[in-house]
């Protein structure tokens, strides 16, 4: 199974679309929770971080450069 590796100013593919219709998210904020941003309307949200491992299907870009280290 894929490890899930995420950390903050990522850009990641969220299981389900936004209503604006984008999914991809970027990471702004880190901690118990998460806030994510949408990259298409810029609105934000915060959810549990079970919550946001769950309903994120992969990173599209780490602010590290090339995944998988
Ligand atoms: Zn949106």
């Amino acid at each position: 199974m894929e490890r899930k590796t995420f950390q903050l100013g990522d850009i990641v593919q969220m299981k389900k679309q936004h209503p604006c219709g984008t999914n991809e998210m970027e990471i702004i904020r880190m901690g118990m929770d998460i806030r994510i941003k949408c990259t298409g309307c810029q609105h934000s949200v915060l959810i549990p971080r079970a919550k946001f491992e769950k309903n994120m299907k992969k990173v599209l870009r780490s602010v590290e450069g090339p995944l998988g280290q």
